[in-house]
């Protein structure tokens, strides 16, 4: 971290360009150059407000994810842990990201707490806002990357409400514009808005829930088919690769878990269903009996372990894609219809949050106010 730092501050020294973002400022320009293809200001502000709100939120998301995904040293070492790094700093985070009003000055500089122009502070009217300067952004930006660069700047203001320091805040502005340079704004955007909708997991929710009207149409095929649903909406909570997501870390490591509750209900369903092969039967046991070991419950990392291929060999699930949660959700030894009905509304509540979350996303919206 020492010697990030050092690096950073380096480069502040010596490039003419870095001086801006050095600044808190946008990362582009050339230092005060002007671009072809400038965005007019206007233009500038109505993107920031319709679009910058679902970029930073799901990103943010996504950085919580792959923060906890790392190994402790690695933790110690990255940008994000300012953000993530302790009990409940990702809670500050996402408050202030939904506090916080953005000051859009449209003909004037953001000042610092030094009396500096800026094209972004936390030196605002009201304590707790952000202030972003489309006046001086406009014309060191061109129309391609200005949402892209208007939205690092503005996660840059909200890491200092959270507590960070300038360098701090430049490397969490810098990671982010890494993960969004090669990402498509428009699939985020339109990711973010229909990730919790009908045909994403709310499809699942629905599915589950009508089954559970008439739990005598609950079969083995039936649950697989939502299962499938819900594998294509999981793949929907990506938006953009894994650096910008439409559910937390939290949520995202109980994807596994549940998975291991659909799992042992399409065994029990299948080890009784007269209308299957026989073979297909016995494997359906099989694997019951390896699973449970006549347990009434085991945790869902003991499940996921215990799974083997249809060869009775390989276990199909790595541990190295577990995360806290394999060991908090449980996994019930299903005997009978009502245990079916039991494991599938456990189901539903987890898809339930998921889709709440996912929702949060899509309704995601930034109070601007333009001075
Ligand atoms: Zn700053």
């Amino acid at each position: 971290m020492k010697f990030q730092k050092l690096t950073l501050m380096a480069l502040c020294v010596i490039s003419f360009s870095a001086s801006l973002v050095c600044a808190g400022g946008i990362s582009g320009g050339g230092g005060g150059t002007t671009v072809p293809d400038p965005i007019k200001p206007e233009a500038l502000a109505w993107t920031f407000e319709e679009f910058a709100p679902f970029i930073a939120y799901s990103w943010l998301l996504g950085a919580e994810r792959n923060f906890d995904g790392l190994s402790e040293a690695e933790k110690t070492q990255s940008p994000l842990k300012i953000l993530f790094g302790s009990p409940n700093a990702d809670k500050r985070v996402f408050a202030y990201l939904r506090s916080a009003q953005v000051e859009m000055r449209m003909n004037s500089a953001c000042i610092d707490y030094d009396g500096v122009e800026r094209e972004g502070s936390v030196h605002t009217m009201k304590p707790g806002n952000v202030c972003l300067s489309v006046f001086l952004m406009a014309p060191k930006l061109n129309v391609a990357l200005a949402l892209k660069e208007a939205s690092a700047l503005y996660l840059h203001e909200i890491s200092h409400l959270v507590g960070a320091n300038e360098p701090e805040a430049v490397a969490i502005q810098k990671l982010m514009l890494r993960d969004l340079w090669y990402a498509n704004p428009a699939k985020i955007i339109a990711g973010a808005q229909f990730a919790g909708g009908t045909w994403s997991v709310e499809g699942a929710t629905l599915y589950v829930k009508r089954l559970l009207k008439n739990p005598a149409l609950i079969t083995a095929s039936e649950i697989e088919k939502i299962a499938e649903r819900f594998d294509r909406a999981v793949d929907g909570l990506n938006l953009e690769g894994e650096s910008f997501s439409a559910i937390g870390a939290e949520l995202h490591d109980e994807i596994l878990p549940y998975r291991a509750v659909v799992e042992s209900i399409q065994d029990y369903l299948c080890a009784g269903d007269s209308k299957l092969a026989l073979k297909q039967r016995r494997e359906c046991k099989r694997q019951i009996a390896k699973e449970f070991a006549d347990a009434k419950e085991v945790s869902a990392r003991d499940y996921l372990l215990r799974r083997v291929d249809y060869a009775g060999k390989t276990v199909i699930f790595d541990p190295r894609y577990f995360g806290a949660a394999v060991d908090r959700v449980k996994v019930s030894n299903l005997r009978s219809r009502a245990d079916v009905v039991k494991a599938l509304k456990q189901w539903l509540s987890f898809l339930n949050r998921v889709e709440a979350q996912a929702r949060e996303l899509g309704d995601f919206k930034v109070t601007v106010s333009r001075i």
